[in-house]
């Protein structure tokens, strides 16, 4: 029997390493890609998902209550999101930034909602264009809905369309939610195809399922293993040993 994490136990952080994939750190317990990044064409030149979703427990509560703000199990989702994109933007951006091989990003956007309605007002846009400091004199709504038909899932270049041409920009999509990739990852083709130079992804959070596999157990693991901190992926992978304490850590603050 496990019990959900709280706001008071933090949200694991994935780690790289033999257990999990090297694009989107869904824990595989194998070495390669896993099935749904196989299936996607891949054009975002770095992805980092700040932490695990797992399905039931908090932040998975906290990122499906934001988008509609009236979960009466979670008060002031929107405020939880947006003073987690706060941290993880002022702290891991930089991260991103190193592993797509670009000194920073000149936009900051959002993939559109799969709801045309829900789009228009999705908390997300607010909370970067608004709240958050680190973001929001950079963000700019990018992408709009193609008007085809989409199948969810599904990596389908057309499915989005620039609202204007780029001229060569870094540009990084921040996204709630990471489960298949196939969104982000068709963001990032429409962005390219308008001419942005490099696009890459920050998430706030890989989506799990503890009851699929193995899932369980390695996530057991991880948590034993210290897998909750202020590292991220990339700036863990990049210094693995802990620095003593009271001295900065690289890439990360
Ligand atoms: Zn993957
Ligand atoms: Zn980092």
């Amino acid at each position: 029997m496990w019990l959900p994490r709280s706001a008071a136990e933090p949200p694991l952080t994935p780690r790289h390493g033999p257990d999990s994939c090297p694009r989107c750190l869904n824990l595989t317990g194998a070495a390669g890609l896993c099935r749904a990044c196989r299936a996607n064409e891949q054009h975002l030149a770095a992805v980092l998902p700040r932490f695990y979703s797992v399905g039931g427990e908090w932040l998975h509560h906290v990122i499906l209550a934001y988008k509609r703000d009236a979960d009466p199990s979670v008060t002031g989702a929107v405020s939880q999101l947006s003073r987690i994109c706060e941290t993880m933007l002022a702290s891991h951006e930089r991260c991103v930034a190193a592993a797509a091989s670009v000194a920073t990003f000149q936009i900051v956007t959002t993939v559109p909602s799969a709801d045309p309605l829900r789009d228009l007002h999705h908390p997300l846009r607010r909370i970067l264009g608004s709240e958050v400091r680190h973001t929001r004199a950079r963000y700019e709504r990018l992408l709009v809905r193609s008007a085809g038909p989409a199948i969810p899932r599904v990596f389908d270049p057309a499915r989005y369309q620039a609202t204007r041409r780029l001229d060569g920009e870094a540009v990084l999509l921040v996204d709630d939610m990471w489960t298949s990739g196939a969104s982000a990852e068709s963001a990032a083709a429409a962005l390219l195809a308008a001419g942005a130079g490099t696009v890459a992804a920050i998430v706030v959070a890989r989506h799990l399922n503890r009851a699929w596999r193995d899932n369980d157990r390695l996530l057991r693991r991880l948590a034993r293993d210290g897998g909750v901190g202020e590292r991220c992926a990339l700036c863990a992978a990049s210094a693995p040993s802990p620095p003593p304490l009271g001295q900065a850590t690289a890439g990360c603050r």
